[in-house]
């Protein structure tokens, strides 16, 4: 595995691998998610590209970019051991020449909507990072998971708009053995909100499991709400039935449907969603 820093080592790098190239780009705090991506990106390249970079630019002031869980010797013994040919961690001067916040990019209705309402400058940071990675790594597919549901969406509506020669695919959802979405940020979780923490997950099946035995949405959601902070949730930023494309909010269930939640446990933000249908 070749480790690199810069635009010009990656480029050199990229130009000697022969076939298909995919790529995994990542915040690093790698766990067994990540890895699943990277299987992925073995099944439809010949090569796998990854990269680890913090990115500023989709992290509000209050946000956790400072203290966001940072391990790059281990990340890379796990790169290494899943076969990655090309590590690329990039510095920040790397990424924004200019400053994080000399370039910006606006992709829309849908960086407003569930989580953007929360966080208005996260998507459209996720998006130019993508984009630059993007242009960095020239891979001919992306693997993004489906734990972050809606940045998949923002990925699809940026390849598009921007007519990028690159194939997206979108990752199953990792979880612990009692259902909670591997993330990252599971770490920041203590012993107490651990234990509460699958019943997220838990709560979207129920959910799921009453609209398929014809309960009213609103009822089910509204139960789900009830149940997820009679488990200790702190707050629900959102808890909302939406069309798989559009993620506009639908009233009644159809085949290409999806539960997106987002709650807080403490300091601990949680996000997850179902597919329904
Ligand atoms: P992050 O390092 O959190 O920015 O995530 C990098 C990529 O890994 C994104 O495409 C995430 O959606 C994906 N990912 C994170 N957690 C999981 C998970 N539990 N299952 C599948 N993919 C995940």
């Amino acid at each position: 595995m070749q480790v690199v820093r810069t635009v010009e080592e990656l480029r050199k790098a990229r130009a000697v691998l022969s076939g298909k190239v995919g790529f995994v780009p990542t915040m690093g705090a790698l766990h067994l998610g990540h890895a699943s991506l990277i299987d992925i990106a073995h099944q439809h390249n010949d090569h796998v590209i990854a990269s680890i970079f913090v990115n500023p630019t989709q992290f509000a002031a209050h946000e956790d970019l400072d203290t966001y869980p940072r391990d790059e010797k281990r990340d890379l013994e796990v790169l290494r051991a899943k076969n990655t040919a090309i590590a690329y961690l990039p510095d920040l001067e790397t990424i924004y020449p200019d400053g994080a916040h000399a370039v910006s990019l606006n992709m829309g209705d849908i960086t407003t909507i569930l989580e953007g309402v929360s966080r208005p400058h996260f998507f459209n940071g996720v998006a130019l990072v993508v984009l630059k990675l993007f242009l960095h790594a020239t891979p001919d597919s992306a693997i993004f998971g489906k734990k972050d549901y809606q940045q998949l969406c923002v990925i699809y509506k940026l390849v598009d708009n921007f007519s990028l020669p690159i194939e997206i695919f979108g990752a199953p959802i990792m979880r612990e053995s009692d259902g909670l979405a591997l993330s990252s940020r599971n770490v920041y979780l203590d012993q107490t909100q651990r234990a509460i923490a699958p019943n997220l997950y838990k709560t979207l099946q129920d959910i799921k499991h009453e609209i398929s035995g014809n309960t009213g949405i609103r009822s089910a959601l509204q139960k789900g709400k009830e149940s997820l902070l009679a488990a200790g949730f702190t707050s629900i930023d959102y808890l909302e039935l939406c069309d798989n494309h559009t993620l506009q909010p639908l009233q009644s269930p159809h085949k290409s449907a999806r539960i997106l939640a987002a709650t807080q446990l403490g300091s601990v933000r949680l996000i997850d969603n179902i597919s329904i249908g």
